[in-house]
């Protein structure tokens, strides 16, 4: 396991920065990006406001990698006027719609990572689709349905190289915890297809390093 620490500057910036990433996760994160960045590129699904970035970007400079992280930023389902995990100060009123982009933006610079993280805005299907770069780390925190997270692991699983790490978010393998089961159905799903094996568990996230070709 990687010894990597992050500095004091980009600790700062992660905790204050918005988002849905308890500490202890992220720096699990940031240790497995500075791992496996040495590797080639990451790439994260689901970048929010960037605060899961942070620490990807922290562990890819360590690294001298890059994190790629996409997103159409008009938020998930489950965080849409009206749900739980709703920030109203993220609505757009000229289309009446979600925008985290500007907020993901100045996350980013505050945090002096603009050379490590690169926004992709778009459907991560749409960009799946014409994805061509092999990837040392994939993280897929994006959207958090069974429909969503399966699109997201067939379309860039098969991107992750041998050696490299497929990362989830927001694994909860007790159905009473009420979160939603479908990152842990999906991440079952890799374990039996044989192609990866666990090698850290932190929290909701779970690190999987492919061993072996397909996704299952
Ligand atoms: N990693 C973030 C949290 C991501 S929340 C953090 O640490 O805070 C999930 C994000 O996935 C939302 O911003 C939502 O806009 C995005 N998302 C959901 N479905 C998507 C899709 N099909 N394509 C691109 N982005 C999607
Ligand atoms: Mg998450």
């Amino acid at each position: 396991m990687s010894t990597a620490t992050m500095p004091a500057d980009l600790l700062y910036a992660a905790r204050r920065a918005k988002g849905f990433m308890p500490h202890a996760e992220g720096l699990a994160l940031f240790e497995t990006a500075a791992e496996y960045g040495t590797l080639g590129p990451i790439c994260e699904i689901g970048t929010y406001c960037g605060k899961s970035a942070v620490y990807l970007g922290a562990g890819a400079r360590q690294a001298g990698s890059v994190v790629f992280t996409v997103d159409h930023h008009r938020g998930s389902e489950e965080i849409q006027p009206g749900w739980a995990h709703h920030d109203p100060t993220l609505m757009d009123p000229r289309f009446g719609k979600m925008d985290s982009l500007p907020t993901f933006r100045c996350t980013i610079a505050a945090a002096g990572l603009e050379e490590e993280v690169v926004a992709i805005v778009g459907r991560s299907e749409r960009v799946a689709a014409f994805w061509n770069t092999p990837l040392a780390m994939l993280f897929i925190d994006g959207g958090h349905a069974e429909g969503p997270v399966t699109k997201d692991y067939e379309g860039w699983a098969p991107h992750v190289i041998e050696g490299g790490v497929l990362v989830f978010h927001d694994v909860h393998p007790d159905p009473a915890s009420g979160e939603g089961q479908a990152p842990y159905h999906v991440y079952r799903r890799a374990l039996a297809s044989g192609a990866f094996r666990e090698v850290r568990s932190e929290g909701s996230v779970r690190v999987l390093e492919r061993v072996g070709p397909g996704t299952g």
